[in-house]
């Protein structure tokens, strides 16, 4: 697939002739979509268009921008098949959940199309007689919305459609894994009706135009989902320039298994949890606390379960557990086991490359699990994002809280316990964005708000329902309304 960039309604080339590839990573040997490595000049065009495009989508009633996102679900959904298979090809998860990308894009396309009759804002009583008093959501302008390949439909949806109904205009620039997914998304966008110049698309390396649109002078406000490294990083550059930006970055989540947990269900949930999208979820649960009156039982039953999964291309019905994403990060995970097994940790499942069958030409890694892991070492402490797990004894739930908040994110952790007083102290305790009870680490649904504390993110989440996406694509405007005809002085005509 020829993918090219779309600015002010159009594809187009770069401004060179460049090109870069998104490969299958289940077989290296097919190219999924060739892009163009975009220059700055292509970012400064897709900034121009959408700043010409921005009053008049602004002036737009917000409902009948919420019809457009509606016909865009509905072609979401048309597609669905189809769009769930490229994100399989060009990011290896399993076809069950390539689809279920998709899914989060036609559920968060149809909740914003609702939300064009609600965006509300407060009308509050006045102190002072003859007077109003109300907030509005404004728009911020122009945004600029930044990617990762992990969830290659959804994550941009969810900006996409939030920033597209508060009235702003956008420029998306998507990871470089995954561009022939970002490009079907925005081609149904187009379809369903987006205005010339209202969503652009900017291809290219993230260091070079993903940065430079960051801090592009016509930018108004950021959103970022990616690694702490970059997200950092920008965090640094925008904070001087007083420009909004969200970062949703890495986790290190965590899963405590009580003594009186239900374990088959703890089981199911842990493996969900770790081997879930080959384990590059922010929300994958990379650690399990058990206690130790079980601890022996419950690794011996999940070393067996995930010796017995299978790996393999995720576009088969028989796989349960795809690649890894890239060369690079196949690399970073066999990695970080040499570092597990230098730690002293028990290699108890997986640590090997798979390379038999049809895996001969992809990324594929055994899932594994480490026993005897303490706190402190590394594979404890950072995120891999990959298909391993690290398993901590603790000897009972003040301390396996402990454990899960001893690390510097707090995007997801969860436990399992039949006993109401230890999973209502978890929920208060666990210091994370977002916290499941007796589920895993994963599942999050958009009509709530999503995001991570410390470093897994900015803490005011940009993502999901009101009080997270709403709040971060509009401002807030005042408005105190005086039909007195005299001069009334709050606070001091009392
Ligand atoms: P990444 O390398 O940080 O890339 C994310 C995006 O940022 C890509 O579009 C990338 O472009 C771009 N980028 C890279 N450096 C940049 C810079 N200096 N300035 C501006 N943009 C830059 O992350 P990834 O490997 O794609 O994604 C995996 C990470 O994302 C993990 O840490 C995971 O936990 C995190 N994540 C977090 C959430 C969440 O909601 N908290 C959700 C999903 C993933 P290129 O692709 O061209 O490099």
């Amino acid at each position: 697939m020829q993918v090219r960039n779309f600015i002010n309604g159009k594809w187009v080339g770069a401004s060179i002739e460049k090109k870069f590839v998104s490969l299958n990573p289940a077989d290296t040997r097919q190219i999924v979509a060739e892009a163009p490595l975009s220059l700055r000049e292509d970012v400064d065009r897709a900034v121009k268009s959408a700043r010409e495009a921005f009053p008049t989508w602004h002036s737009l009633p917000a409902p009948r921008r919420g019809e457009i996102l509606f016909r865009a679900g509905e072609l979401l959904l048309r597609e669905k098949r189809k769009l769930g298979e490229l994100v399989t090809r060009e990011m290896g998860k399993v076809l069950g959940e390539g689809l279920g990308d998709v899914q989060e894009a036609i559920d968060m396309a149809f909740y914003m199309a609702g939300e064009g009759r609600r965006m509300q804002g407060e009308t509050v009583p006045s102190e002072l007689p003859d007077k109003d008093c109300k907030s509005l959501r404004e728009p911020h302008g122009v945004v600029a919305l930044i990617t990762p390949w992990n969830f290659p439909t959804a994550i941009p949806a969810w900006k996409i459609c939030a920033a597209l109904i508060c009235g702003n205009t956008v420029v998306f620039k998507p990871s470089s894994d995954t561009p022939a997914s970002a490009a079907a998304l925005v081609q149904i966008l187009e379809e369903a009706g987006v205005p010339a110049g209202v969503l652009n698309m900017v291809c290219g390396s993230g260091a070079e135009v993903g940065e430079y649109l960051a801090t592009h002078e016509g930018i108004d406000a950021v959103s970022f989902t990616g690694s702490c490294a970059a997200g950092e990083r920008l965090e640094g550059l925008l904070g001087r320039m007083h420009r909004p930006l969200a970062t949703e970055m890495g986790g290190k989540n965590a899963i405590i298994v009580m003594d009186d947990a239900e374990l088959s269900l703890a089981l199911e949930g842990v493996l969900w949890g770790a081997f879930g999208t080959s384990g590059q979820r922010c929300t994958a649960a990379s650690r399990v606390v058990v206690h130790e009156k079980v601890y022996e039982a419950f690794t011996d039953m999940l070393t067996r379960a995930a010796a017995g999964l299978r790996v393999g291309d995720g576009l088969l019905e028989t796989t349960d557990m795809g690649p890894i994403i890239n060369e690079q990060q196949f690399n970073k995970v066999l990695e970080y086991i040499r570092i597990g097994c230098d730690e002293g940790a028990l290699l108890v499942a997986g640590g090997r490359p798979v390379t038999a069958g049809d895996c001969t030409h992809g990324f594929f890694i055994e899932p594994t699990i480490f026993a005897n892991v303490t706190p402190t070492m590394r594979i404890a402490q950072e995120e891999i994002f990959g298909p391993v797990l690290s398993a901590i004894r603790c000897s009972s739930l003040d301390e396996a809280i402990r454990i899960v908040n001893s690390v510097p994110f707090g995007l997801s952790s969860a436990i399992y316990s039949r006993n109401v007083n230890s999973t209502a102290k978890a929920e208060h305790d666990l210091k994370s964005g977002i916290v499941y009870v007796n589920a895993s680490t994963i599942g999050a649904e958009i009509q709530l708000p999503f995001g991570g504390w410390m470093h897994s993110g900015s803490g005011h989440p940009e993502a999901g329902g009101r009080g997270g996406a709403l709040d971060f694509y509009s401002r807030i405007k005042v408005v105190y309304r005086d039909y007195s005809g005299r001069l009334q002085k709050a606070q001091i005509d009392r």
